[in-house]
């Protein structure tokens, strides 16, 4: 799928849209998500064009991947869960339900998160 760079994180990491930034480094930006499913719901995103996993995998540099797996880690600290634990989500196409899209990682913590997926007998 192409990288379409009206999705509203591109809008956001070029400033069009507000943010309540939790952490950035070079690469990579980490933000509250807007409609929180956990008291900690954080978004980390590469700050380069990528669409989901599938392209980041392949197409990123070594330094873009090293800037948000450490973003992934910082973001954790800083909001307190690195202890406590939480769930790291990235939802890729449509199988996955991915709405924004803009490779995204969500971290939710701040309370159990439960049982990881329904099984597929019960869906
Ligand atoms: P997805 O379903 O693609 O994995 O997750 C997209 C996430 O982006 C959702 O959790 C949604 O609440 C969040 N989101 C959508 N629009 C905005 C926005 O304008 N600002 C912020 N901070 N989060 C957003």
């Amino acid at each position: 799928m192409a990288y379409d760079d009206q999705n509203i994180f591109a809008k956001i990491l070029r400033g069009e849209i507000p943010c309540d930034m939790v952490y950035e480094n070079e690469h990579a930006l980490a933000f509250n998500d807007i409609n929180p499913g956990r008291p900690v719901h954080v978004l980390v995103i590469p700050k380069g064009a990528y669409v989901d996993m599938n392209d980041f995998s392949v197409e990123a540099s070594a330094a873009e991947m090293v800037d948000l797996m450490k973003a992934i880690g910082e973001v954790a600290k800083i909001c307190g869960v690195d202890q406590s634990g939480f769930r790291l989500m990235s939802n890729t196409g449509a199988d996955g339900h991915q709405e924004v899209m803009h490779l995204h990682f969500h971290i939710f913590g701040g309370a159990p998160s439960g049982p990881m997926i329904k099984r597929i007998e019960k869906l």
